[in-house]
Order: C-alpha cells, then sequence, then structure tokens
C-alpha cells in the first residue's frame, strides 16, 4: 500500500488530517480546536510521506518526527501518526488497540474536561456553585478539574492576588508570574475548600494552576491543601505552551508534599519526558496524544512511567471526536497507572452529527465504552461534506 496524499482542513474549529492510499483506505487524524491556523503546517510534510506504506507506521514517522516541536508544533506530527494508525487498522480489520498489544480494559475512564457552565465570579461561592452543576452533569463525572490561580481568570480577578505584575493575556495565554499575597494564596485555598465541601468524596477534584508559581508558593498551597486529597495540582511551574520542562524545579515541590504533581501536556515526544520521568519529579504526567507525537508515543510513555511509578492522565479538552478515539485506543492498552483523560466536548454542535462510531450516549458514569470497529472506528457520514470550508470542497472526494 502507498500514500497517494495528504490533506488537511479546518471542520468547526478542529484541524482534520486525511491520509490516502492507492488501494482506496483513508485515515483521518484530528488536531485541537485552538489551532485552526494548522492547516499549512499539515501540509508542509506531505511531500515527505507521499509513496510511503502508511502501514509501516514508525518508518513513515521516522521521516517527519524529527521536523517537529513542542505544543503547538507537534499536533501536526500527531495528527499524522494518529490517521497512519487509522488506515493500518482499516488494512487489517482490527481497531487500533489490537495494532498497540490489546486492551486490558473495556471502558476507559475520563474526567472532565471540556463540559463547562458559566463560572459567574471567581469567589469560592461560584466555585462551589460552579462544581455542583458539574458534579450533577449526566456524564457522571468521577473526576473533575478546574482552573485556579495563573490559570485562568483568577490571578487578573481577585484583587491584591500577587506581588507581581499582571500582564494582558496574548492570544488567550496567560503570561504572568510570580510570587502570590498571602491573601491571593488563602483565597485559592478558600476556594478549593470551598469545591472540596460539594465533591465530598465521592468525585475526585483536580486543579490546573499555573504555569506562574513561585517554588515557595507551589509548595506551600501543596502542603495546605494535603488535607483534601486532591487528585493533582497541574503544571504549577511551566506546562501549558511552555516549550521546556524544568524537572529539577519540579521534583523539588514534589519531594515536598504528599499532593501529586502533574505537567505534560505540552510535552513533544518521549525524549523530553525522559528526565522527568526517570527523576520522579512529578507523580502524575499529561500527556496529549494530539501534541505528544501520536498514539503509539503516548503509549511508549506510559510504560516508561509506570516502570518508575508515575502515573497517567493524559490531557485532551480541544481534541475532538477523533481525538476521542484515539484516547480510548491508548487507554485501553495503558498499564494500571492510568487514571483517566481528559475529555473533549465537540464544537461546534454540530460535529455530534457528522460522525459515526462513538457510543450514545458517549460517556457512561463517567466511563466510555471501548468499541471494536476498525481502525479508530469514528468516520465521517454523508452530512460531514456541508461543513467543509470552500477552498476544500474536495476534501471528502
Ligand atoms: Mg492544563
Amino acid at each position: 500500500m502507498k500514500i497517494t496524499d495528504l490533506k488537511c482542513t479546518v471542520i468547526g474549529q478542529n484541524p482534520v488530517v486525511r491520509i490516502m492510499t492507492d488501494q482506496g483506505i483513508d485515515g483521518y487524524g484530528e488536531a485541537e480546536a485552538t489551532k485552526s491556523y494548522l492547516r499549512p503546517y499539515v501540509l508542509f510534510y506531505r511531500d515527505y510521506i507521499l509513496g510511503e506504506d502508511p502501514t509501516n507506521v514508525e518508518s513513515v514517522m521516522l521521516k517527519i518526527r524529527r521536523l517537529g516541536g513542542f505544543k503547538p508544533w507537534g499536533s501536526a506530527i500527531s495528527a499524522i501518526e494518529m490517521a497512519l494508525w487509522d488506515i493500518t487498522g482499516k488494512a487489517s480489520g482490527l481497531p487500533v488497540y489490537k495494532l498497540l498489544g490489546g486492551k486490558i480494559r473495556d471502558k476507559v475512564r475520563v474526567y472532565n474536561g471540556g463540559v463547562r457552565f458559566e463560572l459567574k465570579g471567581f469567589f469560592p461561592r461560584d466555585y462551589a456553585e460552579n462544581m455542583a452543576k458539574i458534579k450533577g452533569a449526566k456524564e457522571g463525572f468521577t473526576i473533575v478539574k478546574q482552573a485556579i490561580g495563573y490559570h485562568g481568570p483568577m490571578a487578573r480577578q481577585v484583587p491584591n492576588f500577587t506581588y507581581s505584575e499582571i500582564r494582558p493575556r496574548v492570544g488567550g495565554f496567560n503570561p504572568s508570574r510570580g510570587p502570590l499575597t498571602e491573601s491571593g494564596l488563602n483565597h485559592v485555598i478558600a476556594c478549593v475548600e470551598a469545591m472540596k465541601k460539594v465533591l465530598g468524596d465521592e468525585v475526585g477534584l483536580a486543579l490546573d494552576c499555573g504555569p506562574g508559581w513561585t517554588i515557595p508558593d507551589a509548595i506551600r498551597l501543596a502542603k495546605a491543601l494535603e488535607p483534601l486529597n486532591i487528585m493533582w495540582l497541574e503544571d504549577l511551574l511551566t506546562g501549558d505552551y511552555v516549550p521546556y520542562v524544568s524537572p529539577g524545579m519540579y521534583r523539588e515541590v514534589t519531594t515536598s508534599t504528599s499532593t501529586p504533581i502533574h505537567t505534560g501536556e505540552q510535552i513533544y515526544l518521549r525524549q523530553n519526558f525522559q528526565e522527568l520521568i526517570e527523576k520522579r519529579a512529578v507523580r502524575i504526567i499529561g500527556p496529549d496524544p494530539c501534541d505528544v507525537g501520536g498514539i503509539a508515543e503516548m503509549k511508549w510513555i506510559a510504560e516508561y512511567a509506570d516502570l518508575h511509578g508515575i502515573l497517567i492522565a493524559p490531557h485532551g479538552i480541544f481534541d475532538g471526536l477523533i481525538g476521542i478515539a484515539a484516547h480510548i485506543h491508548a487507554g485501553a492498552t495503558m498499564p494500571d497507572n492510568y487514571i483517566a483523560f481528559e475529555y473533549p466536548v465537540a464544537s461546534p454542535e454540530w460535529w455530534y452529527d457528522i460522525v459515526d462510531g462513538l457510543p450514545d450516549p458517549i460517556v457512561t458514569n463517567g466511563f466510555i465504552e471501548v468499541w471494536d470497529k476498525p481502525g479508530l472506528g469514528v468516520v465521517f457520514n454523508k452530512e460531514a461534506k456541508k461543513y467543509l470550508p470552500e477552498e476544500d470542497a474536495d476534501f471528502f472526494d
């Protein structure tokens, strides 16, 4: 089998990759909804992979993997990898999870993620009210994540929060960092306590915190929250589009507290997880299959983390519906260091009408059941064509 074409379009907000072959089998991959600019970067790789046998996934990846980078520049490579597995599964009549070694679970736990209700303010009562709504969501999440501190608007909205400069957001990203005031730190702790009061011990609470915290504040927060048994504190120091990892700094925080420390959503490739894992710099890693280099890359990292006693909770909030398939096939095969992946919702809503193959409802009691259709098992139906941008009207042809 030979690759005859690589196409990319943006459907709604998510870039979608299609790889075509001389045997009429095609494969799809997807990138985060925040990256509608990705199309030319995906097409950059087209000439490198034409004529290759897509079912030798690793052989194709060796030609292009070096030409990627930390988030967002690993996404194009990751989406191509996903599409190659989709083709290989369809060609062999097997679901992708079988090609990764087979599943060890029939349903994969998710955490929320993408199901969001309006946060009316940034004070404890607002967070408590918001958590009550998420706890009551029809998906029945057993773990939810909330943004606090430098992640999201809290630092900008709460007076006297930090000793540092609050800088305006650039392209949706928060460039502020620095030491918190005592009242800022107390504010964060009060909000977390309010959320835990609502969730009790029935639903686990994870917190996306930064990046931007100083080491002493990170340690103070993690220690103060110890009695609350938080699932994890995410990206306190670096993470979320920061193009480096800082394992030494993370290790200092991790070894100071029993609260699990988490990072990794922006990291590209196993090599960039190596020091984090070998130094046991965090307790939990969170690669995203749409950024780390793909499905098999994430599976490898999960295995290596398990060898070192580190857990995995993959990032995924913007990964879309093909992204869910990538998470399911990888998650079904990971060792028991697996916790849950971050559940994305599709945007706009009509995305749910243009793909077939997902369970209905997708999430039941906080889990998604693993399906057995060949490849990724999520396919576009006839409705999809309507939503193509004009310049890509021939995307499905
Ligand atoms: Mg995050």
